[in-house]
């Protein structure tokens, strides 16, 4: 089973934007492409990574 595509983490803020018509290029400015951990804390994030698909992480073969 895998899981579906509605479970991806949230989209930057730029990616929200980069999906309207005319805005794609924002894509591109998207820095948000690690987890960051929240500081002086284990297994808790401060923000996760992007979900967009614009991200090759995102885009893994055979999943
Ligand atoms: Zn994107
Ligand atoms: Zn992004």
């Amino acid at each position: 089973m895998t899981a579906p595509a509605t479970e991806r983490a949230p989209l930057s803020a730029e990616c929200t934007l980069a999906r309207a018509p005319g805005y794609s290029e924002l894509h591109r400015d998207c820095r948000q492409t690690q987890d960051i951990p929240l500081p002086h804390s284990t297994g808790i994030l401060l923000q996760r990574r992007c979900g967009c698909s614009c991200h090759a992480y995102n885009t893994r073969p055979g999943t």
